[in-house]
């Protein structure tokens, strides 16, 4: 048992916010009637005096092997077409093998744990030709689970062989996750999903193989669209717009979440409410890569859920997605109306889990996965703020939580990962890029 004392105020959900305890038993979140009682019981407590709890933030769209390839020269204010082979020749030297994923997700996923993120959606891309590509995704979810973080990983796709994709998909599954129903492991830490990167780089084929992958075996699918490049590319190549290729290839469906979603019309938005898709906001990608700004308030007053996602090191060289939560409020108002910090909070943990099928994610009411980030707001960095809710997002850019919780078990303790140390995952890092 955890007991989370003192709080000043608990985010339960998008609706409800309390001050005072919260008591996670068996990895969820239980009723507290007399907290006193339960602590004699014994367990862990955390005091949340001057703190604010929220939810454990829930990264829907990262890229976590760019974390090794941040900053890169060639890589910033220059076109996709540069962007691509730029970082294509940093990954070759490198070497993409289970080594270098393991290294660049121990550095993602111990950034997202001390930044909040206690479950990340891990869109990995990149795949030599014959790699073992079963290694990889085994050495991705071994890292993540060695910090004690959630992982969502999706054997993405990016102008790879159709059928050697599917096989390999079929093959991850197998390995990480025998027999599964739903695509997720029965402790809820590890997810499996499949994920062309878009029309623009992956085929038709590649679509219909994967979806049959993810419905053999009850994945959710996950893709990107419309940021400016793919809508440019689908007319070039096909004459239509990305969406219409989706629609007509099958991927407009409700197990469906469709990353960035810079450049859509109104109509658009309407057939991606009708469809049930979800959509993940990537704004710290999006901006320096100027793809322009999705339309957050339109999705969301069609009804769509809008999750929060950071992308990869390659585009947003951090991995923070309250700074991105903070900067999605920042442009909101420059392509519609303001989006309200409890917005951008909702779409950081509930949103997110939304696409990812995952209702026991992103709030805290009772029954809920036992995953929580307790702020410290005490400092001056919070001082005069007269809402500490809005205030997580609004003052003090680049926070980190004093402690983390996931499963119910502390994960980062007084802003200190708990499983590992920072020092050892930089040098590893580093000593195989050579930085
Ligand atoms: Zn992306």
């Amino acid at each position: 048992m955890l007991t989370i004392t003192g709080a000043t105020q608990i985010v339960v959900d998008e609706s409800t916010e309390r001050h005072g305890d919260l008591v996670f038993r068996d990895g969820v979140v239980v009723e507290s009637h007399d907290v006193s009682a339960e602590i004699h019981d014994g367990g862990e407590v955390l005091d949340a005096s001057g703190c604010v709890v929220t939810p454990g933030l829930v990264n829907a769209h990262h890229h976590l092997f760019q974390s090794a390839f941040r900053t890169m020269p060639g890589t910033r204010g220059v076109p996709m077409a540069q962007w691509l082979p730029t970082m294509a020749a940093a990954y070759a030297e490198a070497g993409i093998n289970a080594e270098v994923a393991a290294a660049a997700a121990l550095v993602g996923s111990a950034e997202g744990l001390l930044s909040g993120v206690t479950t990340v959606a891990d869109h990995h891309l990149a795949w030599p030709s014959g790699a073992d590509t079963v290694a990889i995704a085994q050495a991705v979810a071994g890292s993540v689970r060695s910090l004690g973080g959630r992982l969502v990983f999706v054997r993405g796709t990016a102008r790879d062989d159709p059928q050697e994709a599917a096989a390999s998909a079929d093959a991850i599954v197998s390995a990480l996750l025998p027999g599964t129903r739903d695509g997720i492991s029965p402790d809820g830490m590890l997810q499996l999903a499949v994920g062309p990167a878009g029309v623009h780089s992956d085929s038709r084929e590649t679509f219909e193989l994967l979806a049959e992958v993810a419905a053999r075996h009850g994945l959710r699918r996950r893709t990107q669209a419309n940021e400016q490049v793919d809508v440019v590319i689908a007319l070039e190549k096909y004459g239509r717009r990305p969406l219409d290729l989706l629609e007509d290839w099958g991927w407009l469906a409700p197990d469906v979440t469709v990353a960035h979603l810079c450049a859509v019309t109104d109509d658009e938005i309407a057939r991606l409410a009708a469809a049930g898709v979800t959509a993940t906001h990537a704004p710290g990608c999006d901006l320096p890569m100027g793809w322009g700004i999705a339309p957050v308030m339109a999705l969301r007053a069609a009804g769509i859920a809008v999750g929060l996602g950071t992308s990869g090191g390659g585009s947003n060289d951090g991995g923070h997605l309250f700074a991105d939560a903070r900067l999605a409020m920042q442009i909101a108002p420059l392509v519609g109306p303001p989006l309200a910090a409890r917005d951008a909070i909702e779409m950081a943990t509930a949103g997110s889990a939304a696409g990812l099928g995952r209702p026991e994610l992103g709030h805290l009411r009772v029954g809920a996965a036992a995953d929580a980030c307790v702020w410290d707001v005490s400092g001056v960095a919070d001082a005069g703020v007269a809402d500490p809710v809005a205030g997580l997002l609004w003052a003090s850019p680049g926070r980190r939580p004093r402690h983390v919780i996931v499963g119910g078990r502390v994960v980062v303790r007084d802003y200190q990962l708990v499983d590992g140390d920072e020092r050892e995952i930089t040098e590893r890092l580093h000593s195989l890029v050579g930085r």
